[in-house]
């Protein structure tokens, strides 16, 4: 078993397991902390399923924090949609949900005291000259000519931001440390900056905010998280972390470990690209099924156990990857594969006459509801005279190999009879119209007839007086390009103009009573999952994923 098989030997895990032998903890407290300014993503998964996964291996707790120090991208929608994406992924954090803002008075009281030990100061500079003070990596930075004022005149301006005397931008507070510092994150990093911002939470109390590099250690802190879980980004920070938790009277020590964040193929992931997609209205909305959102992936019928299998399974690391979406449509098809119904639907019908079948005659058809799990038992399927098959299903001048319809060829049609292909009607532009074709009553159920003949083919098909009309959405990739975000010019360059198809389907009448956000097989073509959209009087099915990959094909000639 490789490392990656075995999530208990990854590296995080294997601290953990000393920590707790050592007795250097008794509990385990890990936390996932998002910013409420956009819907959870798939790498947000990765990082959803370590943290509360280890609670869950080691007994511990995760707490849901919401980092939400930026009032001016923040929002009520978000918060709630992150609520609902990690409980859907299947997660609890029973009373631990926590709000960064829910410390700001004791952020503010630490800031107070870092100014009053000299460790931090009120700079007047503008943006622009802050940054150009901060020097490179190859050139040390300036100090700021505000640096050295004496710490009761900062502790007076620090007041005085907080009471809103000072527009945004015109001051903030920087930590004392070192601005020749190799690590560029000590050169005097901003712990507040002025927004005269409302907040979702703390409404128009606050005109100062802290940054994140302040907030989320001292956060971790109170919260007694023990291990803090975080991407490989924030590797330089990791210093800068240790030195709030020991310049600060904080009530524990938590420990920051990095890994590598999870990407996907064909797709982005940062939330700027992922909102201008929804801005710009190049997709439907956050949940449009093409999104790598957990709120998008959920609308397109993958379950959170594929999204949580596909976690396990990539595993962490500390190396950055690119992983296949082909391997989380995998994983998504495992688990679909173990439960979803089946039933037969038609996306691109044409008509097929038994001719020697009584006009109005109609037979029940027993159909196994899931081959996975014999104890469903079966569903009836109507079989009469008019039927619908797939157009790619019949060939007219069909090679050798073609086993499906062909003229003169015989096929079975899925648990009802042999038929076999004895005329092609056409309509005056050539094209197909209709196919008559003759039944072999002693195929009931698709059975092999006495007298030994054989066929090679099964196709599937809808009885076309019984058949129910739906919309079906049928997606491809959202980009063309395999990494977007690395290819020439902006990533919406390269959107797929043919990511969603949609089609008139004709579908087997049991399909009327499938649910909204219920997940089937249509036989031989693919799972799919009945949209929000859906009406009374028509379904819409969204392609989960097709059976069978025809991407790798066509990306090939592209
Ligand atoms: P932002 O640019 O807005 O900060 P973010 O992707 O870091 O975006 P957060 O809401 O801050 O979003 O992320 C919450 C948590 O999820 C963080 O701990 C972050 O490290 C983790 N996370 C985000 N993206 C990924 C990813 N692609 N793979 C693994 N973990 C991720
Ligand atoms: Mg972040």
């Amino acid at each position: 078993m490789s490392d990656q098989d075995n999530p208990s030997t990854d590296f995080i895990r294997q601290i953990i397991q000393d920590d707790l032998k050592s007795g250097k903890h008794n509990e385990i407290v890990t936390r996932f902390p998002p910013e409420p300014n956009g819907y959870l993503h798939i790498g947000h998964a990765k990082s959803i399923c370590l943290n509360f996964g280890i609670a869950q291996e080691f007994g511990g707790r995760c707490h849901l924090r919401f980092d939400d120090t930026n009032p001016a991208k923040e929002d009520t929608e978000y918060v709630d949609s992150i609520i609902e994406d990690v409980r859907w992924l299947g997660f609890d954090w029973g009373d631990n949900l926590f709000y960064a803002s829910d410390y700001f008075e004791q952020l503010y009281d630490w800031a107070v005291t870092l100014i009053e030990t000299g460790k931090a100061y009120v700079d007047d500079q503008n943006a622009e000259e802050i940054s150009k003070g901060r020097g490179n990596l190859q050139t040390p930075g300036t100090n700021s000519p505000y640096r050295d004022r004496p710490a009761e005149e900062s502790l007076k301006l620090f007041k005085e931001m907080r009471e809103g005397k000072y527009g945004d931008g015109e001051k903030v507070l920087r930590a004392k440390i070192d601005m020749a510092h190799p690590n560029m994150n000590f050169r005097d990093p901003v712990l507040y900056r002025i927004a005269h911002a409302h907040h979702h939470r703390t409404a128009d109390k606050w005109c100062i905010y802290p940054m994140y590099d302040y907030a989320h250690g001292q956060s971790d802190a109170l919260e007694h998280i023990t291990h803090s879980l975080c991407t490989l980004e924030f590797e330089h920070h990791r210093p800068l972390y240790e030195w709030f938790v020991e310049n600060i009277d904080v009530p524990a020590t938590p420990r920051q470990i990095e890994f590598a964040r999870l990407n996907l193929t064909y797709t982005v992931m940062s939330k700027r690209k992922l909102l201008q997609l929804v801005s710009e209205n190049h997709v439907s909305g956050w949940n449009d099924p093409r999104m790598p959102t957990l709120s998008g992936m959920r609308r397109r019928g993958y379950p959170a156990e594929g999204i949580r299998n596909f976690c396990h399974h990539i595993g962490i690391t500390k190396y950055q990857s690119t992983h296949d979406v082909g391997v989380l449509e995998n994983e998504v098809k495992q688990v679909l594969n173990r439960d979803a119904l089946r039933f037969m639907a038609v996306l691109d019908p044409i008509k097929v006459i038994v001719t020697n079948y009584p006009e109005d005659q109609v037979e029940e058809m027993d159909a196994v509801k899931n081959p996975e799990n014999p104890d469903l038992g079966t569903r009836k399927v109507p079989f009469c005279r008019e039927l619908y098959i797939e157009r790619d299903d019949f060939m007219e001048d069909a090679p050798k190999k073609f086993f499906r319809l062909k003229p003169g060829g015989e096929v079975r049609f899925r648990c009802a009879y042999w038929l076999k292909c004895e005329e092609v009607i056409k309509d005056d532009t050539g094209e197909i119209q209709e196919l008559h074709c003759t039944y072999d009553p002693d195929t009931r159920g698709g059975e092999n007839p006495p007298d030994g003949r054989k066929v090679k083919g099964t196709i599937h098909w809808v009885s076309a007086r019984h058949a129910v009309d739906a919309e079906v959405r049928v997606y491809d990739r959202l980009f063309k390009k395999e990494n977007p975000d690395a290819a020439e010019g902006s990533f919406l360059d390269h959107l797929n103009p043919n990511s969603i198809e949609v089609k008139t389907a004709k579908l087997e009448p049991a399909l009327a009573d499938v649910e909204i956000g219920e997940t089937v097989q249509f036989e031989r073509l693919g799972y799919f999952c009945v949209d929000i959209d859906s009406t009374e009087d028509t379904k819409v099915f969204n392609r989960t994923v097709p059976l069978r990959d025809s991407w790798a094909k066509i990306a090939g000639k592209s």
